[in-house]
């Protein structure tokens, strides 16, 4: 039966917003599984190093046969065809970035590959897109999503497109 995976998506560099919608269009086209929802995209600041130009992120929902590992083996596939490069240090800029934010209920502490995603609870560019994808959402662990919003006390990131954006139609 077919999992729900979750997945973040984060672009700075190099017409950050073509890359996300292409990214988009590459998850869909992922073996074995079919996009669910795809939430807006917003422009937030870095974090870590400051001197990066502002992110655009969002996040989709995903049905997949596809295994975890499967499934992060793809999205890191996905990263190398967009000219990902892991020459500029952690959360360094970067021309596309997919975390696996949830899959199913799962909890996993392996580092390669940790679910929910370890930083999910403390990041607005990572609750505020999943709650576009479902408002009820309970996160393994962690709880509801509106209550982890709450608890972060984070204004919402900038949205750059409507709520009935559709990168499919386009
Ligand atoms: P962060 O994890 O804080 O968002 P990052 O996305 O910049 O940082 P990367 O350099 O993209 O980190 O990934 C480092 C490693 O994290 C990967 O090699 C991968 O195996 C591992 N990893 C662990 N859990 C996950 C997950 N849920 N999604 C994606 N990668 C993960
Ligand atoms: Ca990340
Ligand atoms: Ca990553």
């Amino acid at each position: 039966m077919a999992a729900t995976a979750y997945i973040g998506l984060g672009s700075n560099l190099a017409e950050p917003t073509q890359h996300i919608l292409s990214a988009i269009e590459d998850i869909h086209n992922i073996q074995n599984s079919s996009l669910a929802r795809t939430s807006r995209l917003y422009e937030t600041a870095p974090i870590g190093p400051q001197d990066q130009p502002n992110y655009i992120n969002a996040a989709v929902s995903l049905e997949t046969s596809l295994d975890p590992y499967e499934l992060l083996a793809a999205l890191q596939q996905i990263e190398n065809q967009h000219g990902r490069t892991r020459d500029t240090g952690h959360w360094g800029a970067r021309t596309l970035d997919l975390d696996v934010l949830l899959y199913n209920g799962l909890v996993s502490n392996d580092p390669i590959l940790t679910l929910p995603h370890p930083e999910l609870h403390n990041r607005a560019f990572v609750l505020y897109p999943l709650l576009d994808l479902d408002k009820d959402l309970e996160v393994p662990k962690l709880g509801k999503l509106q209550t982890l919003i709450k608890t972060l006390n984070e204004a919402a990131p900038r949205a750059i497109q409507s709520p009935s954006f559709n990168p499919m139609s386009t």
